[in-house]
């Protein structure tokens, strides 16, 4: 059926849209923190940078794929509660290996937070 097919076609137009758009979100997100490791300065390959959230009841909150449906001013409100560290530091983060000191990690970008 010509019909059905191209309904499906739509879809998967539909689907790498989406994924283009988020692909697109998680790279200007990653722009805004400065696109390298904030603790060792990594900056090889982007995969392998994560959002880390400085909030102690870090839930790992949503800048992963899903999150990155939202508004980019929703996106940009989050990241400022955030660091871009590599996979590296963030598990030594979150294995307490790392100890992050509050003032060497103050947010930049602060003024700008309700920014539209
Ligand atoms: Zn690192
Ligand atoms: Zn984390």
């Amino acid at each position: 059926m010509p019909e059905k097919r191209k309904y499906k076609d739509r879809a998967e137009y539909l689907k790498k849209a989406v994924s283009k758009r988020r692909k697109a979100l998680r790279r200007k997100a990653l722009d805004y923190l400065g696109n390298k490791c904030k603790i060792c300065g990594y900056a090889k390959y982007e995969g392998a940078l994560d959002f880390h959230h400085l909030d102690k009841n870090h839930k790992g909150f949503g800048l992963s794929e899903k999150g990155m449906t939202r508004s980019w001013t929703r996106i940009k409100e989050e990241l400022d509660k955030c660091i871009l560290v590599c996979a590296n530091c963030h598990r030594e983060i979150h294995g307490d290996k790392l100890q992050l000191s509050k003032r060497k990690l103050r947010l930049k970008n602060k003024v700008n937070c309700r920014e539209a």
